[in-house]
């Protein structure tokens, strides 16, 4: 796994000031591209939650919309988008969370999760973590039970973690 790890931070592209003056973008898309990384990647993800029974992976718009459905994919599970205010076209649940200035709002489809479901909540990278806690907020809400988190990179300077229950697992595959 340690191997897995190097090789992609290794492929990591840090993007200076995007998109706004003084933040270092984590461009993951050399590891999409390259189809060994993309699957290790998605494997890496995967791996605490191989036996966790879990049956939706919650996934936040907009990359983590990419490796949350092939991480359903991998672990036998269905994929959930949480979105952007006014995106979804059927009825929703919404949660709102603070940004460095204001608020913004995610939702989902109010029958996305059952009560019975086990829910793992993805996104490429944890940064404040304010979006994962409200995605948490979201598939609570519905019923379900959420197992853990899994983000492909951790930003540990901004102690996102802090904002999630730290009960459950959270998995992050690279922390910078
Ligand atoms: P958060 O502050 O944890 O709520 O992060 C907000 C959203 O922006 C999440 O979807 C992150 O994936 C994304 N994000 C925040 N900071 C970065 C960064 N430095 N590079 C890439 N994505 C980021």
């Amino acid at each position: 796994m340690d191997q897995i790890v190097r090789d992609l931070e290794r492929a990591v592209r840090n993007v200076p000031d995007f998109p706004t003056p003084g933040i270092q973008f984590k461009d993951i898309t050399p590891i999409l591209a390259d189809p060994n990384l993309l699957n290790r990647a998605v494997e890496a993800l995967a791996h605490p939650f191989e036996q966790a029974g879990i049956t939706k992976v919650v996934g936040i718009e907009a990359r983590g919309f990419i490796l949350g459905a092939m991480l359903a994919h991998h672990l036998g599970a269905g994929f959930v988008p949480v979105r952007k205010k006014g995106k979804l076209p059927y009825e929703t649940v919404s949660s709102e969370y603070e940004l460095e200035y204001g608020v913004d709002v995610i939702e989902m489809h109010v029958d996305a999760i059952a009560p019975n479901d086990r829910v793992l909540i993805h996104d490429d990278v944890i940064a404040t973590g304010g979006t994962a806690a409200a995605g948490y907020d979201l598939a609570r809400h519905a019923g379900g039970e959420v197992v853990g988190f899994a983000f492909l990179i951790e930003l540990t300077f901004l102690e996102g973690r802090a904002k999630l229950d730290d009960s459950l697992m959270i998995h992050t595959v690279m922390q910078v």
